[in-house]
């Protein structure tokens, strides 16, 4: 139920309506807008409470039952747009945040590489996997730890944060010692035990729709992590399974405006994942950002064709710049931009850009 406060309502009478719904069992998170409180109330109670009761309490303006089985994620709930703050970048404001790198992290000198590459190109975010979801058990599993150590130093040398996936809850603690963003992967959408821990940390979390996820579903994934307290949630749209093969899975842009109705958090595109090709991952991302995007994942390799996991998608260096370029074209059209390249001194004389 949400519970919508006249703009004139007195804090005693916002805390009157908390205290009955408290007392009937509901478990109440409270959004106080500039010039409206909104009050979401979740959870089983005890006893049915009917929403024209709620009306008759005085500063009470609506009470509305929501028949979406989400609420915390709704518009309902929260009418204004989240902004997510990564460490200093935020994601669902004005500018378009791109978050890019390997799909590995493979060696050293490949993330140090690759940082340095999509950083003087426009990106804010560096992405690689430390710890891999392979279908496979004999594919390569990530180097873990290692991994995360490395990508820190690539990014904090290239002026990037770092985004990467977390894939059980017993990673979490070591993980925060290195990410700026932890990142839920298509399989583990529905690991509910993963996304209640995440809901206990204050660290933002990109969640990835899932394989054969409903846009209803993934919300409802974003619900635990809202319902734990972490309200720093983005949601990455990367292809669903459907009947087509050219593609590696079909990216269902028309997801973007979905959700943009349904909810205030930001969305991202991931087209690599969604095309499994690099020549299809360039046009989908241009559209990705036509289409509302908050932000694109994208999966850049130095030496795509050596590539550990996913060469076939990853995008040449020089490709990402151009793309980059364009999307500097694309987005003011609808009234964003794209954050200027922030390259550090050491590394603007290493490139002759600054
Ligand atoms: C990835 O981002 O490297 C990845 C494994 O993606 P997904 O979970 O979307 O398959
Ligand atoms: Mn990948």
């Amino acid at each position: 139920m949400v519970i919508v406060m006249e703009s004139s309502a007195s804090e005693e009478q916002i805390e009157q309506v908390i205290a009955r719904l408290v007392e009937v069992g509901y478990d109440v998170h409270r959004s106080t807008g500039v010039s409206q409180t909104v009050l979401g109330a979740v959870g089983a109670p005890r006893q049915a409470l009917d929403p024209r009761s709620l009306e008759l309490l005085p500063g009470v303006r609506e009470a509305v039952k929501i028949s979406s089985p989400y609420k915390l994620v709704g518009r309902t709930f929260k009418s204004e747009n989240t902004i997510v703050d990564v460490a200093g970048v935020p994601v669902g404001g004005p500018e378009v945040i791109v978050m890019a790198g390997p799909c590995s992290v493979e060696t050293v000198d490949q993330v140090g590489a690759v940082a340095r590459r999509v950083a003087v190109s426009g990106a804010r975010l560096l992405r690689g996997g430390a710890f891999k979801p392979r279908t496979s058990p004999y594919a390569f599993q990530g180097h873990g730890e290692e991994a995360l150590r490395w990508m820190r130093a690539a990014a904090d040398e290239s002026g990037l944060r770092v985004i990467s996936e977390i894939m059980d809850p017993r990673q979490a603690e070591m993980m925060l010692r290195y990410v700026d963003c932890l990142q839920v992967g298509a399989r583990n959408m529905q690991n509910f035990d993963l996304l209640r821990e995440l809901g206990r940390l204050r660290r933002p979390v990109l969640l990835k729709r899932g394989l054969s996820a409903t846009i209803e579903e993934w919300l409802l994934s974003a619900e635990y992590v809202l319902a734990g307290g972490n309200t720093q949630v983005i949601l990455c749209e990367r292809g669903i399974r459907t009947f087509e093969s050219a593609t590696r899975n079909t990216l269902d842009l028309s997801a973007i405006p979905v959700v943009k109705k349904l909810s205030h958090l930001p969305i991202v595109v991931d087209p690599s994942h969604g095309t499994g090709r690099r020549d299809k991952v360039i046009p989908m991302a241009r559209a990705a950002v036509a289409a509302g995007a908050d932000g694109l994942l994208i999966e850049v390799h130095n030496d795509p064709d050596r590539a550990w996991s996913d060469g076939a998608q990853s995008l040449y260096p020089e490709q990402f710049d151009t793309l980059m370029g364009e999307l500097r074209v694309i987005a003011p059209v609808l009234g964003r931009s794209l954050p200027v390249a922030r390259v550090p001194a050491t590394l603007a004389c290493n490139t002759g850009r600054a």
